[in-house]
């Protein structure tokens, strides 16, 4: 009874009726629409670059928070909290990129009596340290790359000997990485030390810490991620899973669930290997579970303790609105789903459309002066611009999300192509003809790719 008495109490203290999305661009308005469904009100905010911005005429308050620079204004945790105490909402949702896995941020929201729909400060923390998360998964039976979790010590003859038991190719990496930097490829014994000495200086300019590990590299592995949503009261399930292969310079372009040829029974038991994880690290809200994937293993790399941009091909194979359960479970709302009822329909792919020139994708900034977008059953846009919207310079080049969704992956991809067409875009330059062209890829229709296949496309195209 005590138990149960204290688990309503820890309940009911996160019930909220008004929501702050601290975020812009397409994500801002995905999360308003999933709260005004649930009927909370919402409060949107912008930098001055965003004042224009269309979620702003939806919201309920629309307030701007500082300049242009993001680390004035999107980024600035204290203009934040005052954005949501001025406003009456009990609750911020963060979105993807700036702050969703800043701990600190989780932290001092939560101090302050609002609710962050998000995990809580030390599950982000582990996770963001990439040898603590690596630990944590080993722990949890979640299989690893091969290599120490330990951090790689200042002794050249235990880095040595490092190598050569994990057997090169290594890649030695920094503990607090993200967004693709702060590692290294070491071919050979001969470019150890350097390597190492590079990515150490690297680490602590970049992260503040010097902390490196090492691990082997592996030379052809898809990128095939796991979702998993976790409630307040110890329970959680994972939605399925996600190929996220197609990426340029470690940015995903394409994504798709499900991950093309793999069966249930490979990836059941690494899905339940992250639930467990989740259970032991106390873990609430959603995540993502990454994984290189070669010769039929999986490999964990890191956990995202947020949503992520491609969520949108989870839902449409689930059925399950991820945004949705991620305010339930932040509401301390235990989870009614149970594994048994998670099934995976048909297939879906979605393209990140950027604002950005399709040859040598510098940004492009600039007024939309004609937009058409595609519809129709099974195509899905979440994207925030119309015609006259001004894609500004100061942020990422995501302008549009363009997703499909289809009984078989060749009808997914079928779609996909019919919807890139009869989308019209003019005023900046966008990624269409690339995707375009991706999509009229034969090797890429037959599933038949790895997390190096675009660069390497791109060259042939380049060179032809
Ligand atoms: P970040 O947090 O910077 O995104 P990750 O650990 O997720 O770093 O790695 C980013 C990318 O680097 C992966 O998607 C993969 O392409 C490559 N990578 C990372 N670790 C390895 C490895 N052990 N072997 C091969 N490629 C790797």
């Amino acid at each position: 009874m005590a138990a149960e008495f204290s688990e309503n109490l820890r309940s009911s203290a996160r019930r909220f009726d008004t929501v702050l999305i601290a975020n812009r661009g397409e994500i801002a308005l995905r999360v308003q629409r999933a709260c005004r469904e649930l009927g909370l009100k919402t409060v949107a905010i912008c930098s001055e670059a965003d004042r224009d911005a269309p979620y702003g005429e939806t919201a309920d308050s629309f307030l701007c928070i500082g300049p242009a620079n993001a680390a004035k204004s999107y980024l600035n945790k204290d203009a934040i909290l005052l954005a949501a105490q001025l406003t009456g909402a009990g609750a911020i949702h963060p979105g993807y990129g700036f702050l969703s896995e800043s701990a600190a941020f989780s932290e001092a929201i939560e101090a302050a009596g609002v609710v962050f729909i998000g995990p809580d400060a030390s599950a982000i923390a582990t996770m963001g340290d990439k040898i603590a998360a690596k630990r944590a998964m080993l722990a949890a039976g979640v299989p690893c790359v091969p290599g120490p979790e330990t951090e790689l010590p200042d002794d050249r003859a235990i880095v040595e000997k490092t190598a050569q038991e994990i057997g090169y190719p290594v890649i030695i990496k920094a503990a607090g990485g993200g967004g693709g930097r702060g590692m290294r490829v070491v071919p050979e014994a001969g470019a150890l030390h350097e390597a190492v000495a590079l990515t150490r200086q690297e680490a602590s300019k970049a992260f503040g810490s010097p902390s490196l590990y090492m691990e082997k590299f592996l030379q052809h592995p898809r990128h095939i991620e796991i979702q998993v949503l976790c409630d307040i009261h110890g329970d959680a399930v994972w939605l399925g899973h996600r190929d996220c292969s197609m990426q340029r310079r470690h940015q995903k372009v394409v994504e798709e669930a499900p991950a093309p040829g793999i069966s249930p029974g490979l990836i059941g038991p690494v899905g339940l290997a992250c639930v467990e994880a989740c259970r032991q690290i106390g873990y609430r809200g959603v995540g993502t579970f990454e994984f290189l994937y070669e010769n039929g293993e999986f490999y964990f790399i890191e956990m995202n303790t947020r949503l992520q941009v491609e969520h949108p091909v989870t839902e449409m194979t689930s059925g399950i609105d991820i945004v949705h359960a991620q305010i339930h479970v932040a509401q301390g709302i235990p989870l009614a789903l149970r594994q048994n009822d998670i099934g995976c329909s048909g297939h879906s792919f979605e393209c990140r459309i950027n604002a950005e020139d399709p040859e040598s994708f510098l940004p492009s900034a600039g007024t939309i002066t004609a937009l058409a977008l595609p519809e129709g059953p099974g195509i899905r846009v979440d994207t925030h611009i119309r015609a006259g919207y001004r894609v500004s310079p100061y942020y990422d080049s995501l302008i549009a999300k363009l997703i499909t969704h289809a009984p078989t992956r060749e009808e997914a991809m079928a779609k996909m192509r019919e919807a890139l067409d009869r989308t019209k875009l003019e005023g900046i330059s966008t990624n269409l003809p690339f995707l375009r062209a991706l999509f009229d890829d034969e090797q890429f229709a037959r599933g038949e790719t790895d997390i190096h296949y675009l660069e390497k496309w791109l060259k042939q195209r380049r060179a032809a």
